[in-house]
């Protein structure tokens, strides 16, 4: 529609300092926005505008990208969380860790709902699609709160060829994996992603790994990996992921860069030389990490291998006799590998039996139930059939703020937004936490922090994963923008409010439409599902 009073632009935002996702200084600048581009940048009359913003004092930032999500879920269970839009995130980057919504095919169809459980997701009762872009088009018709890219789930792929087959795979099997591989990516996958300590990811070898990244590499897209170990097994499972980039020359990422366990906290120094030196060799290696310094994972995890990938798990624990042995057997594992009892804390169970000990320590539920800290985890691994996830406070801060200010670091809240129960305090904070440390670092004309971390939020990960037009702020680029306080911006979520909003966020557009107008949420739904350019 179009009338003689129509402006030329729907928005002005005027005398904005404004971060292009590449520079480190600011310009200060008025942007206008017309349907979902910014139509020009410069010194705009207010009279062009529909609306004017006031910007003056404010940053101007491209949108963030979460590059390591998995909201694979939200646009069917949790559709207006907000969360994420709150934080100023404009897109988010799915299908992480080995495990993602889409493809669903062969026995996979059957085991789909436990993977997502054990990470405290409750999936739709019905899924309505099988391939990637039949899962991309449903995600869309429901409507999204910011925009989506996704990777697909080695997982998903390796348990429609093999089930729960606890072995190596062999080439006829890497073949049928690499065609639905090589399916994904033509319906506009970004790349691969692999949870390498989870099933059935850990059976993987080496050469399968090699065999699909090479596949990935032919098409130029990414591979990404929840490494085999991040504490004892930390420099091992560089090693691994830059052998296969080095053999296949495929881009790889690390997610959630860490090095988890007091013992291991040293190890840091070296991961960052290994990564560095592959760089210097023309390597692409690049990782993601979130600035806190507890991690969020399934419980069983802290199993011995052999307890943990064993078939018949639920049905062993459960066996009075089969319990003893696994007692004795955990009691002399955890006397060579001693656990923080006090530091894993349970955050989601799956039945109603054990909520009471949501938010409480093994140790805690140990004292209060008069069991052993292991008698403790066994039983409720036992009656909740692994259902059972848990935050592990096993990072320094010191380690995650070097790996937090390393170029070649993105970020991403790792976050699993649930809307019943305890998610992480990353899914409400992760990227107003980090921007709130550049603040007391001097004037934001001269402080290089805001551009820096800026930059790793927006055109860096939009670089690595190749969505063009996005993570940048341009003329006819899609306005994707955030406008912060850089006086107020700060992160309010911790360990005990959870789900608390940060402050400081005043306006995020995603897609040339207002989802935080002056710091309120709008249930807009006008993202995209993106894929990656040709
Ligand atoms: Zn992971």
């Amino acid at each position: 529609m179009s009338s003689a009073q129509d402006k030329p632009y729907d928005y002005v935002i005027k005398d904005a300092l404004v971060f292009d996702g590449k520079s480190l200084v600011p310009v200060q600048r008025d942007l206008a926005i017309l349907g979902d581009r910014v139509a020009q940048i410069g010194e705009i009359p207010r009279e062009e505008g529909e609306e004017i913003i006031e910007a003056s004092g404010l940053i101007a930032s491209p949108g963030f990208i979460d590059i390591h999500t998995h909201s694979d879920f939200n646009p069917f269970v949790y559709a207006n969380l907000g969360n994420k839009v709150l934080q100023g995130v404009t897109t988010e980057v799915i299908g992480n860790c080995g495990m993602s919504a889409a493809p669903v095919e062969g026995a996979f169809a059957g085991e789909i709902a436990n993977v997502w459980k054990r990470e405290g997701v409750d999936i739709p009762k019905e899924i309505s699609w099988k391939t990637f872009e039949e899962y991309k088009s449903e995600a869309e018709f429901q409507g999204l709160e910011t925009n989506l890219a996704g990777l697909v789930g080695h997982g998903n792929l390796r348990f429609a060829v093999m089930g729960k087959d606890t072995r190596p795979a062999r080439t006829d099997e890497i073949e049928a994996i690499k065609k639905s591989l090589n399916q994904a990516l033509a319906e506009g996958a970004l790349g691969i992603s692999f949870g390498l300590t989870y099933l059935p990811g850990v059976f993987a070898a080496t050469e399968e790994l090699v065999s699909l990244c090479g596949e990935a590499a032919r098409q130029n897209r990414i591979c990404v990996f929840h490494m085999r170990g991040e504490g004892k097994k930390l420099l091992e499972s560089i090693d691994e992921v830059i052998d296969v980039a080095r053999t296949t020359r495929a881009k790889v990422h690390i997610s959630h860069l860490k090095a988890a366990g007091e013992k291991n906290w040293p190890k840091i120094q070296e991961a960052f030389l290994k990564i560095e030196s592959a760089k210097a060799e023309g390597l692409q290696v690049t990782a993601d990490a979130y600035p806190y310094s507890a991690s969020f994972a399934e419980l069983g995890v802290i199993l011995p291998d052999s307890l943990y990938q064993d078939p018949d798990r639920n049905s062993r624990f459960k066996d009075p006799k089969a319990r003893k042995k696994i007692i004795q057997t955990l009691e002399a594992h955890y006397q060579d590998n001693p656990v923080s009892w006090d530091r894993i804390r349970v955050a989601t169970v799956a039945s109603e039996k054990n909520s009471a000990w949501q938010e409480k320590s093994l140790l805690e539920i140990s004292q209060a139930s008069k069991k052993s800290p292991v008698e403790t985890l066994i039983d409720l691994l036992a009656e909740e059939e692994f259902g059972v996830s848990a935050f592990y406070f096993s990072q320094s801060e010191s380690v995650v703020n070097q790996v937090l200010s390393k170029p070649y670091v993105a970020v991403g809240s790792d976050s699993i937004a649930d809307g019943s129960v305890s998610p992480h305090p990353r899914a409400y904070g992760t990227f107003p936490r980090l921007l709130s440390q550049c603040r007391g670092k001097g004037p934001v004309l001269s402080n290089t922090c805001w551009g820096e971390t800026i930059r790793r939020m927006t055109g860096f990960p939009a670089e690595i994963l190749g969505l063009k037009g996005r993570g940048k702020i341009g003329t006819s680029l899609y306005a994707d923008l955030v406008l912060f306080d850089p006086e107020v911006i700060r992160d309010t979520a911790d360990y005990q409010s959870l789900k608390a909003p940060p402050e400081g966020i005043r306006w995020v557009f995603v897609n040339g439409k207002p989802v935080v107008r002056e710091g309120k949420y709008q249930p807009v739904h006008s993202g995209l599902f993106l894929v990656p350019e040709k």
